[in-house]
């Protein structure tokens, strides 16, 4: 398609006006609902593949109000005065449900955005977390091969949604404001087992509830090191220990350490092979949770499993056929055997 191959040579040329335009047209593409439409996405996706993967990618969390944007913005104009260029991508599952966005409306990043070197996109709406989560994925490798070298994702803590941006990303930041409730609550959530980095923010207003808070969850991360699931254990803990501390994100102290820690966090999992390993089980991953979405809802829009559903749902109910028994039918109306 001679549209998409000037978009392809648009979006991986120099740094332009030009280039943005690109970038934000190939994701609308993928982000549509339309065969014809995805079908053209797919085509782009894999021309743009080799120049993909060279980003580090930093996922963000955070209850609503903890500072994510201000941090994002602040880390962003840091970041893009030391030559870098900054993508960032949100992931928002509950704009679908609601109608209206937790990570806000309102004109966010507001000095970020006005910046050629920054690049920021909402999230895309679906219906599911894994339909949202797919679309940011495909995003986050068009901005990579545009030449954005840092790419944020974002997310509010709804349902599973930090667990989504985990699997996609080299490091994962866990944004926390300095009080109790919020540590009980993201350690309930298993969300502290997962984070790389845990920043405890708003330390300007109250920096002995910011050092309280920090030494609370400190002694926390060491509990969890001998009890936490190592199934949700995003890294290998001998490796990287997840460290807590301390930032404004609005007066910016703390910042230039929270990048070195970053930085210091990507050289170690590059050096020791860590970093290339999560990516490859995130890719898998991903290819399996997509076949596995694709398989229902095959299964679901096959006319005879249509047919089937109702008649063999309801002797399930009554009691009249195993649910073990139904369901091999259904999956046998298919046309495939099933043990
Ligand atoms: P988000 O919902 O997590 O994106 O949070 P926002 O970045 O929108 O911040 C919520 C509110 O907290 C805003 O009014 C910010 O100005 C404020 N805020 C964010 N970071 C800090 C900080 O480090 N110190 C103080 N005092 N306020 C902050």
């Amino acid at each position: 398609n001679a549209v998409d191959q000037a978009l392809v040579n648009d979006l991986t040329g120099a740094p332009s006006s030009l280039q943005r335009r690109a970038l934000a047209k190939i994701i609308t593409l993928l982000e549509s609902t339309r065969m014809d439409h995805r079908k053209r996405a797919d085509e782009v996706l894999n021309t743009l593949l080799p120049k993909t993967g060279k980003s580090f990618r930093l996922g963000i969390s955070g209850v609503p109000g903890v500072g994510k944007s201000t941090l994002i913005e602040t880390l962003g104009l840091y970041l893009i005065e030391r030559g870098h260029r900054v993508a960032v991508l949100a992931i928002d599952p509950s704009s679908s449900l609601s109608g209206g966005s937790i990570l806000g409306d309102k004109t966010r990043m507001e000095r970020l955005s006005v910046l050629d070197k920054a690049f920021i996109r909402p999230s895309p709406s679906s219906c599911t977390l894994g339909g949202v989560a797919e679309k940011t994925r495909e995003a986050m490798l068009v901005a990579e091969a545009a030449g954005f070298d840092i790419v944020i994702v974002e997310t509010v803590g709804v349902g599973q949604s930090e667990i989504a941006v985990a699997g996609m990303t080299d490091m994962f930041l866990l944004l926390q404001l300095p009080n109790a409730g919020d540590d009980l609550q993201a350690i309930k959530k298993g969300v502290m087992e997962i984070a790389d980095l845990i920043a405890i923010n708003k330390v300007d207003i109250d920096p002995n509830a910011a050092m309280r808070a920090q030494l609370f969850i400190t002694s926390s991360l060491r509990l969890l090191g001998f009890q936490g699931n190592p199934d949700h254990a995003s890294h290998d803990r001998e490796f990287w220990h997840p460290t807590v501390m301390t930032l404004s994100a609005l007066e910016g102290n703390g910042v230039p350490e929270l990048w070195e820690k970053i930085l210091h966090f990507q050289k170690l999992q590059t050096a020791n092979g860590q970093l290339q390993a999560r990516r490859k089980q995130q890719s898998g991953a991903w290819m399996w949770d997509r076949i596995d979405v694709g398989l229902k809802n095959a299964f679901q829009n096959h006319p005879a499993v249509q047919t089937l559903l109702p008649v063999l749902s309801a002797e399930v109910n009554q009691g009249t056929m195993a649910a073990s028994v139904a369901a091999r039918r259904l999956l046998e109306a298919m046309g495939h055997e099933f043990f």
